[in-house]
Parts: C-alpha cells; sequence; structure tokens
C-alpha cells in the first residue's frame, strides 16, 4: 500500500454535505482533501432546497451570485394535497414575517448540476478533490485509537493510504465507513417508506406565483412529489408506506403506472406529459427512504455529517439542508481545534448538541404532519391552533415548518428554530457585519464572525 501525503482534514464523499465542509475548512488554509468514489456529474435525489441553504450556506461559501445565474426554478414555497381538506393549499416561505424578505425562497435543482457546482467550488477554495476514489475503511492509532486516515483505492484500482487530523465522513446513506466511530444507526418506527421515483416532460405547471413550488400530494398508499426541475423536466416521486410496499416489488414501471392512477390530481398534472427519455431522467429509481438516526456522531478524529450520520422522511425538502448544516457545525469544530482555540471534545459536544436539535426539531413536526393525514381539519388551521398564531393560517403553517416538537407546540419552540435558519441566511448575507450571537445553549460556544469557527462565550 503507497503511503500519500498526510493533511489537516480528509473528507470522504462530495456530495453537498462533504462539499460544505471541504470548503469551510479549505477557507480556514487547512490542506484538505476529498475524495468520491464517483465521477460528477453523478445523479442524485433531493431536488427541493429550502432557503438557508441558498441564503445561509451557498453565501458563506461564496457561490450564492452563481446559483442564482445557473437557471435553477425559483422555489417560493410549497403547495400540499394533504389532510382531509379536498383542496390544494400552498403556504410560501415570505408568508411568515420570520422569513420575509429577499431571502424568502429557495431553487428546485437538478443535482447533477448543483453537486457539480458545489464540488468545483471545494476545489477553487482550495480543496484537493479526487473522483473515482473509493474510501475501504479509517486508520487508527491502535485498535481503539484515533482515526488518523483512510484507506482507499484510486482510480487506477491501487489501495492507498492518506493521513490527517479529521476525517469527515460524508459519504451517504450508503456507505458503511460510518460503523468506524463506534454506536449504532437506529431505524425508529416511523417513517418506514419506499420511494420510486422518474421524471416527465411536458408536465402541467400550478399558475404563478406557485409555479416553482413542490407539490405534494397525499393519496390512500403514501404521497407523491412532484417538482418541476425547468419549464419542461419534472422530477416525479411515489413515496410509499411500508404496509403497501408489496406493490413496487414486482414490475416498477406497472406499480408506477398504477401508483400515478390512483392519486387523481397527480395524474391530471400528467396527463399531457411524457417519460423522459435523456440520462439520467430516462428511468426510474426505487429508494428505501426509512429514516435512521444514529447513537454516536463522532468519534476522536472523525466526524459524521448529512445522510452518514443520520436521514429524514423528505418530505420537507430537509435533507441537503441538514447536510449542508452539519457540515458547516462539522467546519466550525475542526477548524477551532486545528486552531487550538478550543478543545476538540468540546467542539464536537457543539456540533452534536446544534445538529441532533436540528434534527429532532424537524422530525418532530413531520411525525405531527403525518399524523395529521387523518385529522378532520386543514392543516393550516391546525397549525394556526397548534401555534396560536394571531395571523393568517398560511403563516402559522410556514412558522410551524420551522420545526415543531411532539410535546410542545409553543410559540417559544417554533421561534427559536426559525431563529437559526434566519441567523444562518442573516451571516450569509452580511458575513462579519451580522454580529454576535449568543450561545445556544448554556455555557455553549458562539461562531466566529466570519462564522467558520467557534469560539468560548464570555460571559
Ligand atoms: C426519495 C428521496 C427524496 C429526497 N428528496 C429530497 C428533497 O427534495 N430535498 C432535499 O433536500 N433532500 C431530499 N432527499 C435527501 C437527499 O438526497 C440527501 O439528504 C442529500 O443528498 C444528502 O447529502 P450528503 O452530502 O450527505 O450525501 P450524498 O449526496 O449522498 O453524497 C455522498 C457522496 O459520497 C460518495 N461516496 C459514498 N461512498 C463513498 C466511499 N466509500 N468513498 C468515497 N466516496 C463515497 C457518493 O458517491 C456521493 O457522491 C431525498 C432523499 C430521498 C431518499
Amino acid at each position: 500500500m503507497n503511503a500519500t501525503n498526510d493533511y489537516d482534514v480528509i473528507v470522504v464523499g462530495g456530495g453537498p454535505g462533504g462539499s460544505t465542509v471541504a470548503g469551510l475548512t479549505a477557507m480556514d488554509g487547512h490542506r484538505v482533501l476529498l475524495l468520491d468514489k464517483d465521477t460528477f456529474p453523478r445523479y442524485q435525489i433531493g431536488e427541493s432546497l429550502l432557503p438557508a441553504t441558498i441564503h445561509g450556506i451557498c453565501a458563506m461559501l461564496g457561490l450564492r451570485e452563481e446559483i442564482e445565474r445557473a437557471g435553477f426554478v425559483r422555489k417560493g414555497g410549497g403547495t400540499f394535497k394533504w389532510g382531509t381538506n379536498p383542496e390544494p393549499w400552498t403556504f410560501s416561505f415570505a408568508a411568515s414575517e420570520r422569513m420575509a424578505g429577499p431571502t424568502s425562497y429557495a431553487f428546485q435543482v437538478e443535482r447533477t448540476r448543483f453537486d457539480t457546482m458545489l464540488l468545483d467550488n471545494a476545489r477553487r477554495l482550495g480543496a484537493e478533490v479526487r473522483q473515482g476514489h473509493r474510501v475501504l475503511g479509517a486508520v487508527r492509532d491502535g485498535p481503539v485509537g484515533r482515526v488518523t486516515g483512510v484507506r482507499y483505492g484510486d482510480d487506477t484500482g491501487r489501495e492507498r493510504l492518506a493521513t490527517a487530523r479529521f476525517v469527515v465522513d460524508a459519504s451517504g446513506h450508503g456507505s458503511r465507513l460510518h460503523h468506524e466511530v463506534g454506536g449504532s444507526r437506529e431505524y425508529p418506527p416511523y417513517f418506514r417508506n419506499l420511494a420510486l421515483f422518474g421524471y416527465f416532460v411536458d408536465g402541467h405547471r400550478m399558475p404563478a406565483p406557485d409555479a416553482g413550488n413542490i407539490l405534494c400530494v397525499a393519496f390512500p398508499d403514501g404521497w407523491f412529489w412532484y417538482i418541476p426541475l425547468s419549464e419542461t423536466l419534472t422530477s416525479v416521486g411515489a413515496v410509499v408506506r411500508q404496509d403497501a410496499a408489496a406493490r413496487v416489488q414486482g414490475d416498477p414501471e406497472a406499480a408506477y403506472t398504477g401508483l400515478i392512477r390512483d392519486c387523481p390530481l397527480v395524474a391530471e398534472f400528467l396527463a399531457g406529459a411524457t417519460r423522459a427519455t435523456d440520462p439520467p431522467y430516462d428511468r426510474l429509481r426505487v429508494r428505501k427512504d426509512y429514516s435512521y438516526d444514529r447513537t454516536v456522531l463522532w468519534g476522536p478524529g472523525m466526524v459524521l455529517v448529512g445522510d452518514a450520520a443520520c436521514f429524514l422522511d423528505p418530505v420537507f425538502s430537509s435533507g441537503v439542508h441538514l447536510a449542508t448544516y452539519s457540515a458547516l457545525l462539522a467546519a466550525r469544530s475542526i477548524n477551532s481545534t486545528l486552531a487550538g482555540l478550543v478543545p476538540e471534545d468540546r467542539c464536537l459536544t457543539e456540533f452534536e448538541a446544534r445538529y441532533r436539535r436540528e434534527f429532532a426539531l424537524f422530525r418532530d413536526f413531520l411525525v405531527a404532519f403525518y399524523e395529521l393525514r387523518t385529522d378532520e381539519r386543514s392543516y393550516f388551521s391546525h397549525a394556526s391552533r397548534l401555534t396560536g398564531d394571531s395571523g393568517t393560517d398560511s403563516a402559522a403553517f410556514v412558522d410551524l415548518v420551522g420545526g415543531v416538537s411532539s410535546t410542545d407546540f409553543s410559540r417559544k419552540l417554533v421561534g427559536e428554530v426559525l431563529a437559526e435558519g434566519a441567523q444562518l441566511q442573516l451571516r450569509g448575507m452580511l458575513g462579519e457585519a451580522a454580529g454576535a450571537e449568543p450561545p445556544m445553549f448554556p455555557g455553549g460556544l458562539v461562531p466566529s464572525p466570519d462564522g467558520r469557527r467557534w469560539l468560548v462565550h464570555d460571559v
């Protein structure tokens, strides 16, 4: 095995999580190696984004303007046919006074292009990016010691070794590298779904201003997403409950057609459309999208971000947000430790606490949202009742999207979640002018003025 150079940071995986952590650590002056087993552009699902990714993380990476110019479909919110309300209802990111303003939109993206832009940006920021390099496992000091690097197969198939102060596992849901930090992946009983998805050309569009929204439509066996990716291309996916998954086992094409037939609104939107024929959109794909969490998210010298760490049902498009947010938290931790500002375990404790909090807020909100499908009342009025919001019902819903705990539907909690998302966007837009933030937890750390490190809070 040939040893290669030594690095400060090795990032495994060049998806949104990996490119973000590589970019933010390279910006801090560190020697960063990013390895991905695939060659980009590569296909990935997860096309509907949230505002904090664009205006927060991408702005911090210096990529926001390029994304704005890329021609992605602008997403002002979401339209849902969900619950017993027979009519579709729409929420707009601008409906909440906490989110209103110039950053109250996101984009629907072709991940082949979006992920390549992020990866190229990581390279521009100084990371050494090697594609076609598959990581095989971590290397450590002794059998249970600190992780000190990775073994990988290069693009000629030769096995190699690279060492670093930190290894970041951003290798997504399918890799097994996450086992290296110990603990286990846990599959809670909720959100045990299976997704079957494909692409159409010339599907119907909702009228302005909702034409760019994600449309989510519940039907007896689950729900459909309908995401406009361009004027003509639409991503259409069925998320099928575990008890109906047998429908998808045999002939996926027949199952897909049957599921669309069972969902009248989606069938109507696709009445004049044809299946896409150009790769990578020319075939159906199936993904078990069971939600999972991990008992351990980091160990000495190694940290997990994005789907490598945890995954949530896609109904609120939280995947890329959680991947890039956890990458930001990990980058702060690595940068501060390497700069000798804060000890590693304190940084990574802060990383874990913030990451788990954000994940739990989305999870608890989703649990409530799924339960509401059987409720007699429409979701907006539920949201209004739950939050006690004095504004419109739709504003209450947008507030609720920010996160609601199953035990505490209080405005305080809703406000806290939105405060974090809004803070991310503010920092992305204003940089150091965003000013100091209070700690999220008593005795916790605070971000540095440039947002890339942790600092000890002076009381
Ligand atoms: C059905 C479904 C619908 C979804 N819809 C949405 C949505 O609308 N919006 C949204 O935000 N999210 C959505 N998601 C979630 C989204 O796909 C993920 O959360 C997101 O891609 C995670 O990013 P990541 O960087 O953690 O991992 P990934 O994007 O998976 O990137 C991981 C990278 O690691 C590489 N890799 C893997 N193993 C190795 C190895 N051993 N060595 C080197 N490289 C390796 C892979 O090639 C890949 O490039 C959806 C998910 C599913 C299943």
